[in-house]
């Protein structure tokens, strides 16, 4: 039997779930992102929590210094 497998994005843990089964029941919990490059031209990123997304994130997007972000609540 074909199964199908996802594999999140930042800790590399795996689901698996045959094509009878509903991906969504395996992918309970799980987030997917999707990132449109262009006409179709799409990449797909699969998390299995909101922790691995956000360590996954932190990774792409350089940190806000804290510094900056204080100037910012002083003003107000
Ligand atoms: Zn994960």
């Amino acid at each position: 039997m074909q199964k199908e497998c996802f594999t999140c994005h930042s800790c590399d843990k795996r689901v698996e779930f045959t094509p009878e089964e509903p991906p969504c029941m395996a992918l309970s919990g799980w987030l997917m992102l999707s990132h449109w490059q262009g006409l179709e031209s799409v990449d797909h990123y699969t998390f299995c929590s909101l922790t691995c997304l956000r360590r996954w994130l932190n990774a792409q997007v350089p940190q806000i210094p804290e510094a900056f972000l204080k100037s910012f609540g002083e003003k107000e």
